[in-house]
């Protein structure tokens, strides 16, 4: 078997939302899945967080899949539905929706549904993503609030757009908007991603909905999950192919775009851009074999990447190479390639067999 996959720790997952809740101990909170829970299997990890209040994903059908996995808590669609088309399936696998534009509203009060929907109305606070204006909540919340095909109370949620900044007032003003918007209206009360729970205790109200943190990565720039208290999730590993003496001069891999400069034996790792390593990881990227770091050399190919182990080198043929994991942190990696670790790991592709070495799983399908 190709020896290049993901190792996802599930008590690392628990972990992480136990570190969660010690950080913000108020709220319930909804573990957010989507993206096939940023490419760690959602399956896997919403078995492993059954400690979450609930489960946020982006659309329907990523919500179909953890229901016929056999998920039953509640779980909130991040995006709402899409057309009318979808609700006979919110109501019959008890979905909940964020509702966040005018025809949702009018789809609602059209709908003929046996059970009531349990919705989230979206402000927008100043994202300019999705959500309504402010003045327009009163109203929006009034209509869902006679609607037959809603649950009582109707929800409020917003998103914001820069709580990874300390310093940035945005988010500050998000907050008074959105508290101004909804000030006297029933429901419950949902604001943060990772970085708002983490930055804006103040802003935690009923639900906070993290994502990024549960997989142990930091929301914040120039740190680690580490820094925050948090495990890494997922671990990416190959296997040193083949290794070959070079001699000063010779060029590496496609354009012949890294020079050896002393005379060294460089190694080839079997994961390359088709495996989701990013093909933006320059010269110098991290590899780590035999608890050595090695620097990647040359462009990472398809399926395929170059090291240089040194002129003593530190690892032969079969010996493992880690990508990223405990170790490594995938920040450091995601930094150097000119991208944010969420990134990378929503990118891990389908080639990649997953593995959690704790127990198997049984993925429905
Ligand atoms: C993705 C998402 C989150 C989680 O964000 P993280 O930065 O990963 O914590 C929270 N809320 C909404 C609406 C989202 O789309």
């Amino acid at each position: 078997m190709r020896p290049t996959r993901a190792f996802i720790d599930t008590h690392a997952l628990r972990a992480n939302l136990a570190r969660l809740r010690q950080l913000a101990p108020g709220p319930k909170i909804t573990a957010v899945l989507k993206a096939n829970a940023y490419g760690h299997g959602q399956l896997v990890v919403a078995r492993a967080l059954d400690e979450a209040d609930a489960f946020g994903v982006a659309f329907l059908e990523e919500a179909l899949e953890l229901r016929n996995g056999g998920i039953t808590k509640p779980i909130l669609l991040l995006e709402g539905f899409f057309g009318a088309t979808e609700l006979p399936f919110l109501q019959r696998y008890g979905l909940w929706t964020v509702v966040h534009q005018r025809e949702q509203v009018e789809a609602l009060e059209q709908a003929h549904l046996e059970r009531p929907i349990k919705v989230w109305l979206k402000v927008d606070t100043g994202m300019n993503r999705l959500g309504f204006e402010p003045e327009q909540v009163a109203q929006m919340h009034a209509r869902l609030s006679a609607c037959a095909s809603v649950a009582q109370p109707v929800n409020l949620l917003s998103h914001f757009a820069s709580a990874d900044e300390p310093e940035n007032p945005q988010t500050r003003a998000q907050l008074a908007c959105f508290e101004q918007a909804t000030a006297g209206l029933a429901g419950l009360r949902s604001l943060c991603n990772s970085a708002g729970t983490l930055l804006w205790p103040q802003a935690h109200a009923d639900w906070i909905r993290p994502g990024v943190m549960l997989y142990g990565i930091s929301p914040l720039a120039d740190q680690t999950g580490q820094d925050h208290g948090l495990l890494p999730v997922m671990r990416l590993e190959s296997q040193l192919i083949a290794t070959r003496f070079t001699r000063a001069g010779e060029t590496i891999g496609y354009g012949g775009a890294y020079t050896v400069a002393n005379d060294t034996v460089i190694g080839t790792v079997a994961i390359g851009y088709g495996d989701g390593y990013p093909r933006h990881a320059p010269t110098g990227t991290p590899v780590l074999i035999n608890g050595h770091e090695v620097p990647l050399v040359g462009r990472v190919s398809m399926d395929m990447i170059t090291v240089d182990l040194g002129r003593v080198p530190v690892g032969k043929v079969g010996d493992k190479a880690i990508l990223w994991g405990k170790e490594l942190p995938v920040e450091r990696i995601a930094h150097l390639a000119d991208t944010i670790a969420y990134e990378l790991l929503c990118g891990v592709t389908r080639r990649v067999p997953s593995y959690t070495p704790d127990f198997e799983f049984d993925d429905g399908c």
